[in-house]
Protein backbone atom coordinates (compact mmCIF):
# COMPACT_ATOMS: atom_id res chain seq x y z
CA UNK A 1 0.00 0.00 0.00
CA UNK A 2 1.02 3.46 -0.74
CA UNK A 3 2.87 5.55 2.53
CA UNK A 4 0.49 8.53 3.06
CA UNK A 5 1.82 12.04 3.46
CA UNK A 6 0.40 14.06 6.03
CA UNK A 7 1.66 17.26 3.94
CA UNK A 8 -0.26 17.01 1.13
CA UNK A 9 -2.86 20.34 0.69
CA UNK A 10 -5.95 18.08 1.29
CA UNK A 11 -4.47 16.91 4.85
CA UNK A 12 -3.54 20.56 6.13
CA UNK A 13 -7.36 21.51 4.87
CA UNK A 14 -8.47 18.50 6.92
CA UNK A 15 -6.47 20.16 9.82
CA UNK A 16 -7.54 23.20 9.83
CA UNK A 17 -4.29 25.01 8.49
CA UNK A 18 -5.63 26.54 4.99
CA UNK A 19 -9.37 27.71 4.42
CA UNK A 20 -11.52 26.22 2.23
CA UNK A 21 -15.06 26.26 0.84
CA UNK A 22 -16.83 23.68 2.69
CA UNK A 23 -20.21 22.40 0.96
CA UNK A 24 -20.65 19.17 3.26
CA UNK A 25 -19.47 17.55 6.12
CA UNK A 26 -20.20 13.96 8.00
CA UNK A 27 -18.10 12.13 10.23
CA UNK A 28 -16.10 10.46 7.82
CA UNK A 29 -16.04 13.05 4.77
CA UNK A 30 -15.67 16.65 3.85
CA UNK A 31 -16.58 18.34 0.80
CA UNK A 32 -15.05 21.55 -0.67
CA UNK A 33 -15.55 23.87 -3.94
CA UNK A 34 -12.27 23.11 -5.96
CA UNK A 35 -9.92 26.22 -6.13
CA UNK A 36 -10.18 25.87 -10.40
CA UNK A 37 -13.56 25.25 -11.31
CA UNK A 38 -13.89 23.65 -14.40
CA UNK A 39 -17.70 23.83 -13.81
CA UNK A 40 -20.97 25.76 -12.70
CA UNK A 41 -20.53 22.89 -10.13
CA UNK A 42 -17.08 21.82 -8.92
CA UNK A 43 -16.87 20.01 -5.44
CA UNK A 44 -14.36 17.66 -4.27
CA UNK A 45 -15.07 14.62 -1.56
CA UNK A 46 -13.02 13.11 0.51
CA UNK A 47 -12.76 10.87 3.28
CA UNK A 48 -10.93 12.40 6.85
CA UNK A 49 -9.10 9.41 6.83
CA UNK A 50 -4.87 9.10 5.57
CA UNK A 51 -5.98 7.52 2.02
CA UNK A 52 -4.42 8.20 -1.04
CA UNK A 53 -6.06 6.43 -3.91
CA UNK A 54 -9.39 4.17 -4.15
CA UNK A 55 -7.50 1.13 -3.94
CA UNK A 56 -6.04 2.35 -0.71
CA UNK A 57 -9.00 3.44 0.84
CA UNK A 58 -10.59 0.09 -0.52
CA UNK A 59 -8.18 -2.05 0.95
CA UNK A 60 -7.83 -0.22 4.63
CA UNK A 61 -10.72 1.83 5.42
CA UNK A 62 -13.66 0.41 7.92
CA UNK A 63 -17.26 -0.06 6.48
CA UNK A 64 -18.55 3.11 8.28
CA UNK A 65 -16.02 5.68 6.04
CA UNK A 66 -16.52 3.79 3.21
CA UNK A 67 -20.31 4.77 3.50
CA UNK A 68 -19.46 7.92 5.13
CA UNK A 69 -17.58 9.13 2.17
CA UNK A 70 -20.31 7.28 -0.44
CA UNK A 71 -23.24 9.08 1.48
CA UNK A 72 -21.72 12.53 1.66
CA UNK A 73 -21.14 12.32 -2.47
CA UNK A 74 -24.51 11.75 -2.96
CA UNK A 75 -25.41 13.90 -0.53
CA UNK A 76 -23.58 16.84 -2.60
CA UNK A 77 -25.00 16.13 -5.68
CA UNK A 78 -28.50 16.83 -4.11
CA UNK A 79 -27.24 19.95 -2.33
CA UNK A 80 -25.50 21.31 -5.43
CA UNK A 81 -28.74 20.72 -7.33
CA UNK A 82 -26.98 18.39 -10.15
CA UNK A 83 -28.89 15.28 -9.64
CA UNK A 84 -31.65 16.23 -11.58
CA UNK A 85 -29.69 17.40 -14.94
CA UNK A 86 -26.71 15.27 -14.31
CA UNK A 87 -22.89 15.24 -13.15
CA UNK A 88 -19.72 13.67 -13.68
CA UNK A 89 -17.34 11.92 -10.99
CA UNK A 90 -14.16 11.78 -11.41
CA UNK A 91 -11.06 10.23 -9.49
CA UNK A 92 -8.07 10.92 -10.95
CA UNK A 93 -5.00 8.29 -9.43
CA UNK A 94 -1.24 7.83 -9.63
CA UNK A 95 0.84 9.16 -12.20
CA UNK A 96 -1.33 8.09 -15.17
CA UNK A 97 -4.55 9.34 -14.11
CA UNK A 98 -2.33 12.85 -13.04
CA UNK A 99 -3.31 12.60 -9.66
CA UNK A 100 -1.83 16.15 -8.41
CA UNK A 101 -3.01 16.05 -5.05
CA UNK A 102 -2.36 12.58 -2.73
CA UNK A 103 -5.32 12.16 -0.92
CA UNK A 104 -8.45 10.17 -2.10
CA UNK A 105 -10.76 12.69 -3.45
CA UNK A 106 -13.55 12.64 -6.12
CA UNK A 107 -14.73 15.81 -8.47
CA UNK A 108 -18.13 16.32 -8.58
CA UNK A 109 -18.60 18.19 -12.02
CA UNK A 110 -21.98 19.46 -13.19
CA UNK A 111 -23.99 22.41 -13.97
CA UNK A 112 -23.58 22.30 -17.55
CA UNK A 113 -23.26 19.92 -20.47
CA UNK A 114 -19.89 18.13 -20.09
CA UNK A 115 -19.54 16.42 -23.31
CA UNK A 116 -18.81 13.14 -23.81
CA UNK A 117 -15.09 11.99 -22.05
CA UNK A 118 -14.99 8.68 -23.61
CA UNK A 119 -15.37 7.54 -27.43
P1 LIG B 1 -6.33 15.93 -8.97
O1 LIG B 1 -5.58 16.18 -10.24
O2 LIG B 1 -5.42 15.51 -7.85
O3 LIG B 1 -7.48 15.01 -9.17
O4 LIG B 1 -6.99 17.32 -8.59
C1 LIG B 1 -6.71 18.05 -7.46
C2 LIG B 1 -7.64 19.23 -7.46
O5 LIG B 1 -7.42 19.96 -6.27
C3 LIG B 1 -7.44 20.22 -8.62
O6 LIG B 1 -8.65 20.31 -9.37
C4 LIG B 1 -7.08 21.53 -7.93
O7 LIG B 1 -7.67 22.66 -8.54
C5 LIG B 1 -7.59 21.32 -6.53
N1 LIG B 1 -6.81 22.04 -5.52
C6 LIG B 1 -5.46 22.11 -5.42
N2 LIG B 1 -5.11 22.85 -4.35
C7 LIG B 1 -6.27 23.24 -3.76
C8 LIG B 1 -6.56 24.02 -2.61
O8 LIG B 1 -5.67 24.50 -1.89
N3 LIG B 1 -7.86 24.21 -2.30
C9 LIG B 1 -8.88 23.70 -3.07
N4 LIG B 1 -10.13 23.95 -2.68
N5 LIG B 1 -8.64 22.95 -4.16
C10 LIG B 1 -7.35 22.73 -4.50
Amino acid sequence: MPTYDDQNIFAKILRGEIPNDTVYENDHALAFRDIRPQAPVHVLIIPKGPYVDFAHFAAEASEAEIIGWMRAIAEVCKMEGVEADGFRAISNAGVNGVQEVPHLHVHILGGRPLGRMLQ
